[in-house]
């Protein structure tokens, strides 16, 4: 039963075409414009934590066209058109989800120059949805695109902040950021690039490679997630480094938006605490923190009896 759940999430089937001649412009005006989302997993939990975006083509005759074969070099014009719909249509997905039960964080991915050309922040605060248990968006921008004018990006940054979203560094690795550069860009998200997590329980670059990017993250306090991730030893590896979040088929292949409510909604990928939840959970772990802390205290500053009258004591009983 539970083989065939996982062969549900992580089949085939619905890997996109990738040589479709038809630009972003076509699609948008014909509509044929979907969103897709790939779960983002607690490597250690294995719990959903939040969901990735990915823009898919679905043709009249029900074929599906895949972004790289319509992005690479779209006109400009075009990728902002497609990046106010993604944000658009992420934002009513979100409702749906929650809708049947889940707090999804989403992340979209956004061109450079979206940041700067698109009132992004003005249609957040219009937009976004108004439950108050709404996480906020991360917009992913790649590593190789990043704005040179790092005053722009951090005021960017700063007003898309009190809209409840934040920025992540997409495809990390793959371009040449000097660390002087990283620790001066405003992102609160690392995304290690597929290509140094494969092998990367195998091979020793990868792995090295893994092992600095999650410590330089760690070090100007990033999130540090893991794309593309195929196999259970990857992610054993990469669990071993210390990162904590990942993405890829191992988990789950991205799906069209109704499969994904779908699978949130059957518990096939479950989602983490909800904050309420993790907020009691926080609470209850700063008691026992304190409890253990009074224990300690009286191992070492009372005398043998009265710590045995102390240890007779009932235990603090807290909230669950
Ligand atoms: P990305 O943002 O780095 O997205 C991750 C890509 O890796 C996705 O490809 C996903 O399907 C693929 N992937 C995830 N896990 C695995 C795995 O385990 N193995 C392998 N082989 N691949 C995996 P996809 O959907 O084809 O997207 C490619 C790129 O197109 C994205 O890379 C992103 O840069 C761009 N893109 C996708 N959707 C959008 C969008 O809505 N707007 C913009 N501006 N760019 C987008
Ligand atoms: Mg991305
Ligand atoms: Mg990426």
């Amino acid at each position: 039963m539970l083989q065939a759940l996982h062969k549900l999430l992580t089949s085939s089937t619905n890997e996109p075409e990738t040589d479709g001649a038809v630009t972003l412009g076509e699609i948008l005006r014909r509509d044929w414009f979907e969103l897709w989302y790939q779960p983002k997993i607690d490597l250690k939990s294995k719990r959903l934590v939040g969901a990735e975006a990915l823009v898919r083509a679905r043709k009249p005759d029900g074929g599906l066209i895949g972004p790289g074969a319509f992005l690479p070099g779209a006109k400009e014009a075009d990728m902002l058109a497609l990046t106010e719909r993604v944000i658009l249509t992420a934002l009513r997905d979100f409702e749906d989800c929650a809708a049947h039960g889940a707090v999804v964080k989403l992340s979209v991915n956004v061109p450079a120059s979206a940041l700067v050309k698109l009132p992004i922040a003005r249609m957040l605060r219009e937009e976004r949805p108004r439950a108050v248990n709404w996480p906020g968006l991360i917009l992913e921008v790649t590593e190789d695109e990043v704005m040179d004018d790092l005053e722009v990006a951090n005021e960017i940054a700063e007003e898309l902040r009190t809209v409840r979203c934040s920025l992540a560094l997409d495809d990390f690795g793959a371009g040449y950021s000097s660390l002087a550069r990283l620790r001066q860009l405003p992102f609160s998200e690392l995304k290690i690039d597929r290509s140094y997590v494969t092998d990367c329980n195998l091979d020793r670059v990868n792995a090295g490679l893994c092992e600095t990017i999650v410590e330089l993250a760690k070090r100007f306090e990033l999130k540090v997630v893991a794309e593309g991730i195929e196999t259970t030893s990857e992610s054993q590896t990469l669990l071993e480094i210390g990162c904590d979040v990942g993405q890829g088929f191992l988990f789950a292949r991205p799906m069209a938006k109704g499969q994904f409510v779908a699978a949130i909604s059957r518990r096939l990928v479950a989602p983490a605490k909800g904050p309420l939840k993790a907020r009691r959970q926080d609470r209850q772990e700063d008691h026992q923190e304190k409890d253990r802390e009074i224990r300690q205290d009286i191992r070492e500053n009372t005398p043998k009896e009265t710590r045995q009258v102390a240890a007779a004591l009932p235990r603090r009983v807290t909230a669950g």
